[in-house]
């Protein structure tokens, strides 16, 4: 699924994890335009597939959409569920590493240099801003899912040490891609289902 179909007529329930190196994963995205209901629905979608491949973010290219959205959780706690539309960042602050993994590159892990404090200013699914000063996990899940939506993932900035830690992983995830494409019936459009 490209992002290119109308808004209207995508059914949420649809919306699957795409992994890499699904091209989505590296594509442009465009600003959300169509808010409410429609939206609503895609973002619960989301956080639904967060929960149950046990993730603390997910970003729309990651279901095969190319929008401007991410969903994210730093606590597990349903109440702490948060849908950002259109995020930016800024007043970055301070600098930590930690160990990122991916919903999309499973099996691999890479020590990831990031913003100690951010902040978030995005829209929720009605179109209304908001702002939200983060620290700590949210700080660096908010980076991560920012990637996602130009493109960018954790593969990126490697050390060649790093690289060769995760090469299994990545080329099985290659391999898997390949013989998913090969598999495709000729003329089939391409799915964000796996
Ligand atoms: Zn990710």
């Amino acid at each position: 699924m490209s992002g290119t179909q109308p808004f209207s007529q995508l059914d949420p329930a649809k919306l699957a994890l795409v992994r890499y190196p699904h091209p989505v994963l590296r594509g442009k995205t465009r600003p959300v335009e169509d808010f409410g209901e429609t939206l609503d629905r895609i973002a619960r979608r989301m956080l639904e597939l967060m929960r149950a491949n046990k993730g603390v973010g997910l970003a729309a290219p990651q279901v095969g959409l190319s929008l401007r959205l991410f969903v994210c959780n730093d606590t597990g706690n349903e109440g702490d569920d948060l849908i950002c539309v259109n995020p930016t960042l800024t007043n970055p602050d301070g600098e930590v590493e930690a160990d990122e993994g991916c919903l999309s590159i499973p099996g691999v892990t890479v020590p990831m240099r990031r913003a100690a404090r951010i902040t978030l200013l995005a829209q929720d699914v009605l179109g209304r801003p908001f702002e939200r000063r983060a620290d700590d996990l949210l700080s660096r899940i908010f980076q991560h899912e920012y990637d996602h939506l130009v493109g960018r993932l954790i593969l990126d900035g490697m050390s060649e040490a790093v690289r060769l830690e995760n090469r299994r992983a990545i080329r099985t995830l290659e391999e898997e891609y390949k013989r998913s494409v090969e598999a495709r019936p000729r003329g089939a459009k391409p799915t964000a289902r796996r």
